[in-house]
């Protein structure tokens, strides 16, 4: 699949100069600086006659300024710490207890005995938690503060949020904000303050959080590459970073320029969209979500793949998983990383809930975002690009690979190539299906009977049914059966990763495929309080509703297709 007219057009002093340029600057969104890397995205864009849109919105973002730790007893010690995004602004100061959670050693499950949760009142929490629904947990249990230890260890602190609201909130979501301090240190300190409450049973701390919450204007650049249809892939990459972010993620915003360069020079069947999104670490994707709100017609008319990046060209990482939502043909994806990195890929994921999808909403039968990785016997640190400088000061340009970032590009320059020019969408609909019935069975084989799943059983057996007859009537007109494709894969797809309303966006916490039903894994009425089970069971109905009667209209336009 590769095509090496193409590749030979890329210019590796350009991808280059590129990170050069963007990684002077300290790219906080809202901020002059990140603005100026804008200027120079569009600069770029203007040198080479790409049109473009640099739009502006007003956002809300939450930047932490400063953290502390100050242990006042049994001795006097200050530790090093860093303010989550969107934890409480606490410059003064909260004094409390520690109280270790040790339940969250073994598992990041919110759920346990009613003891876990029980003497968190009044207490700062030490854990190894942070996730959103936790903190939100342990705020209603009347805990006053968080202090995270960082698992693996690495000495360097990483910036990070607990941002509960996927992009700006609304009145109806913004009393989800997060109401308590939260700091993360690193694993040697923590693991010096869990001997101390072990030693001396009370450690008693000073938890300062200096953090600025505030409306600012950004700006979002927008390139566009026209093809002989409306019809386009969109691609995305933040902007902004954590400091300077070499890699995270100046690498592939120069990745998307050169993309736009080389195929501002080149005729292809669809268009192409690219976007470099603010708000990606202090709004919690505010930038993608906005884009969506505003262009949510177009998209959901006009949009066919979206393929979000993030990190390439990071020293080391020289694995590439595939990550989907699995509606696209495996070997589309499969091919391309092998033909780059002359290796199978050792596992496929699923798309996490942790980069700028904010497009679940409108149909869009592919989503595609590919993990650089390092090699297995080189994995030590627990961060997403498996580095320890990811979100600190240290992401400088050293930690960048040129040739890595030069194989990234081409991969993903043969991706869209592909995408803009094949006639009928890579689109496998009974693997979806089938590794869907598969994470469905499992939900049921691990909830209680009182959940029950008989009806989505029935309605995927159905559509299945229906999408291998699809599969033998492909070739009629191509135009009306990729309009098929676009909009069944759109709403699979949407069931399989949200739960909301097809405008607005769930909230962050941790992902499973199809979340609306993945409430009840491992809910017993053994296990849960009563309240807990009704609340859940009444979750879990409205969601059976959800998927059976969605994937009821999703049959239906098929037979409207067979007519
Ligand atoms: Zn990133």
């Amino acid at each position: 699949m590769m095509n090496p007219q193409l590749i030979e057009l890329m210019d590796k002093e350009l991808l280059n100069q590129h990170v050069k340029a963007l990684s002077a600057y300290e790219r906080l969104t809202g901020e002059e600086e990140a603005e100026r890397a804008v200027d120079y995205i569009v600069g770029n864009l203007q040198q080479h006659h790409i049109p473009y849109n640099r739009y502006q919105f007003d956002g809300y973002f939450s930047d932490p300024i400063h953290g502390e730790v100050f242990v006042t007893a049994p001795m006097k010690l200050a530790i090093r710490a860093k303010a989550r995004s969107f934890g409480a602004n606490l410059p003064h100061g909260v004094k409390g207890n520690l109280l270790y959670d040790f339940f969250s050693e073994h598992s990041t499950r919110i759920s346990g005995p009613e003891e876990r949760y029980e003497k968190m009142k009044d207490k700062i929490i030490i854990s190894w938690n942070y996730y959103e629904d936790y903190v939100k947990k342990i705020e209603s249990a009347g805990a006053i503060g968080l202090i995270h230890i960082w698992p693996s260890k690495e000495k360097a602190l990483h910036e990070e949020t607990v941002g509960t609201i996927w992009g700006t909130p609304t009145m109806g979501t913004v009393d989800q904000l997060t109401n308590i301090p939260v700091v993360g240190i690193n694993h040697e300190d923590g693991s010096k303050l869990l001997e101390w409450i072990k030693e001396e049973h009370s450690v008693e701390v000073v938890l300062k959080t200096e953090v600025r919450n505030s409306v600012k204007k950004t700006s979002l650049p927008v390139a566009t590459i026209r093809g002989e249809l409306e019809e386009y892939i969109l691609v995305s990459g933040h902007y902004d970073s954590w400091h300077k972010g070499a890699t995270d993620n100046a690498t592939a915003n120069s990745l998307m320029l050169e993309m736009a360069r080389i195929f501002s020079t080149q005729q292809s069947k669809r268009s192409i969209k690219i976007a470099w999104w603010p708000g990606h670490s202090n709004g919690r994707y505010a930038g993608s979500a906005w884009y969506c709100d505003q262009f949510w017609e177009e998209i959901n008319e006009k949009c066919v793949a979206h393929i979000n990046i993030d990190f390439p060209g990071t020293k080391g990482n020289v694995q590439v998983v595939p990550r989907s939502t699995a509606m696209e043909k495996e070997e589309f994806l499969t091919d391309i990383i092998r033909d780059y990195t002359k290796k199978e890929p050792s596992r496929s994921d699923y798309l996490p809930r942790g980069a700028d999808q904010s497009f679940w909403g409108t149909n869009i039968p592919i989503h595609l975002m590919l993990k650089y990785e390092p090699l297995d016997q080189e994995k030590r640190y627990q961060t997403p690009g498996g580095n320890w400088w990811w979100h600190t000061e240290e992401d400088l340009v050293d930690k960048v690979d040129c040739d890595l970032l030069k194989r990234d590009t081409g991969m993903h320059i043969d991706l869209v190539n592909h995408l803009v020019n094949v006639p009928i969408l890579p689109i496998n609909l009974l693997r979806f299906l089938a590794k869907s019935k598969e994470i469905i069975k499992d939900l049921d084989n691990h909830s209680d009977e009182a959940f029950d799943f008989t009806k989505i059983h029935q309605i995927f057996e159905k559509v299945s049914i229906m999408a291998g007859e699809l599969l033998e009537k492909e070739e009629s007109d191509k135009t009306s059966y990729n309009k098929l494709l676009k909009s069944i894969g759109g709403k699979l797809n949407r069931l399989k990763f949200s739960y909301s309303s097809r405008y607005d966006y769930d909230n962050t916490y941790p992902f499973q495929p199809y979340p609306g039903l993945a409430k009840v894994k491992e809910v017993y009425r053994s296990n849960t309080t009563q309240e807990d089970f009704l609340f859940i069971s009444t979750f879990f109905i409205r969601q059976r509703n959800r998927i059976v009667n969605e994937i009821k209209e999703v049959i239906m336009e098929i037979e409207r297709y067979f007519d």
